[in-house]
């Protein structure tokens, strides 16, 4: 597919979620766009991620405003192919303009005009603005520390699809945030030896006092949260849809057979050596799973609700013998350890992003998406403009206020002072078009006409 198009207003390089709501937001308010998209729709829902995985949101909550899906029960978790296909039937929904198959390789900001020029795998695009949608999840990131020992399989959560794919023999899955946690409990479950590294952490519970964590997070405000508590930037959150959705609990799944280790700190001789933070993890989580339930009580105080009690909820099972006596060496060819999931994160890649919009780490410098590059757009980054930003919920809202700005940048460019309208005017009359005989009077000899950006848009 050649993309035949050589300028436009907006460019959109990804097609997730976060690109599919730009186009729809781009649409609504009359934005000339092109979505480009280097493999499929959704393709990360598709291809990059387990096979079992559902959503970490019920289905009524983890979708756009104006598409549910109707095929599911709203409490149920949608598979990720189900996600995929939602986003398709989405994009279709409003005819997005999206070339698949198309990856964009470069741009870089025009030298003495403006907009950008953008190289992509089928031609050169010539855009006024560029919107980054192409995830928060892009490069997994394993750390230095992994060994270089042949004798164990090591693979990123990325790469992981079912049981089936790891050699026979004991897995060390490293990182107990949703991924790392659901890895290691379908591992167990399918009879395989785990031990879990298990870091700082969050852990809603699932659901309290009949509303999910998604509702609590919503009606408490946490999702709209505009920065991270000092010093928990970087926790991850654990929690799973996975067999209807459940709790995190990290004693139940030491319960259920799985060993926890503390972080994992270092690597020597076939030896690995975890930190004796176990406990101290495990405790931080259960304050956090604590608070929750603390902060809906008195929201349902507060406001009257007549929602069920849960005592239940507050029971906390006891120290499983992994957590009085922590592992914080483990010989893995003894444990029989034949394989390592690192369940450790993503990085972003902005290689191909040749613009003044990063600080001295690389970093998007933006607020709410708009970066300090003017014409430069990011989505769907963590905390782009509140907790719920890399979320499917908090993408659509985010690329909200992202099109509402091009909007305005469209009008400020499409500004033209008198003297450039009565030249626009009088350029129309040769042509054959309405000039007002006073306007043609008072036409300056030096007004010039400027070229209109927002007709830039949709030219061939
Ligand atoms: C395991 C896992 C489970 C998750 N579960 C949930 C959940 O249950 N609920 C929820 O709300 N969120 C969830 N998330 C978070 C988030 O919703 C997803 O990561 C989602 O995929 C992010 O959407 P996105 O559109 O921002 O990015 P992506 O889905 O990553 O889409 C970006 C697109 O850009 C394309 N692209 C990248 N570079 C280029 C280029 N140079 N040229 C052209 N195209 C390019 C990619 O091919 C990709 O299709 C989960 C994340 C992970 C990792």
């Amino acid at each position: 597919m050649t993309v035949e198009r050589t300028s436009i207003d907006t460019l959109v390089v990804g097609a997730g979620q976060a690109g599919v709501a730009m186009s729809e937001h781009l649409s609504k308010l009359g934005v000339p766009h092109l979505v480009l998209e280097r493999n499929r729709i959704a393709e990360r829902w598709r291809t990059g991620r387990w096979d079992s995985l559902v959503a970490n949101g019920p289905a009524w909550h983890d979708r756009f405003p104006s598409l549910e899906f109707d095929d599911l029960d709203p409490d149920a978790f949608a598979g990720k192919d189900r996600i995929a296909d939602y986003f398709e039937a989405y994009a279709s929904k409003f005819n997005a303009p999206i070339r698949t198959g198309v990856e964009v390789k470069k741009v870089v900001r025009n030298a003495g005009r403006p907009g950008f020029t953008v190289q992509t795998s089928e031609g050169v695009i010539e855009a006024s603005r560029v919107v980054v949608a192409t995830g928060p999840f892009q490069r997994p990131v394993i750390p230095p520390i992994a060994p270089d020992n042949e004798r164990i399989d090591q693979i990123h959560s990325a790469d992981y699809r079912n049981p089936e794919q790891l050699p026979e023999g004991a897995v060390l899955v490293v990182g107990a945030g949703s991924s790392g946690v659901q890895i290691a409990d379908e591992l167990q479950r399918a009879g395989k030896k785990v031990y879990l590294s298990v870091g700082p952490h969050d852990r809603p519970p699932r659901s309290y006092r009949n509303r999910d964590f998604c509702w609590w997070l919503g009606v408490l405000g946490e999702w709209d949260k505009e920065v991270a508590t000092p010093g928990r930037e970087h926790v991850t959150i654990a929690v799973s849809g996975a067999r209807g959705g459940h709790t995190i609990d990290f004693r139940a799944l030491a319960a259920q057979g799985i060993t926890l280790v503390g972080l994992t700190k270092s690597f020597g001789d076939n030896v690995v050596a975890f930190e004796s933070d176990l406990a101290v993890n495990l405790a931080r989580g259960d304050e956090n799973y604590l608070s929750l339930l603390n902060a809906a009580d008195a929201y349902i105080a507060k406001n009257g609700l007549d929602l069920p009690e849960e005592p239940a909820a507050r029971h906390v099972l006891p120290d499983p013998e992994c957590v009085t006596h922590p592992i914080l060496e483990l010989d893995l060819a003894k444990a029989g350890v034949t394989s390592i999931v690192w369940a450790t994160g993503y990085a972003v890649d902005y290689s191909w992003l040749n613009v003044e919009a990063f600080d001295a780490n690389g970093k998007p410098k933006h607020q709410r998406g708009i970066s300090i590059e003017p014409g430069i757009y990011f989505l769907g980054l963590p905390w782009l403009s509140r907790r719920g930003s890399s979320f499917i919920w908090g993408v659509w809202h985010d690329a909200k206020h992202i099109a509402d700005h091009i909007v305005t940048q469209r009008k400020y460019h499409a500004y033209r002072d008198a003297s450039q309208r009565q030249a626009e005017d009088c350029r129309e009359e040769r042509l054959g078009g309405p000039c007002a005989d006073s306007l043609v009077r008072n036409v300056t000899a030096h007004a010039a006409p400027v070229p209109h950006a927002a007709s830039q848009g949709v030219s061939a």
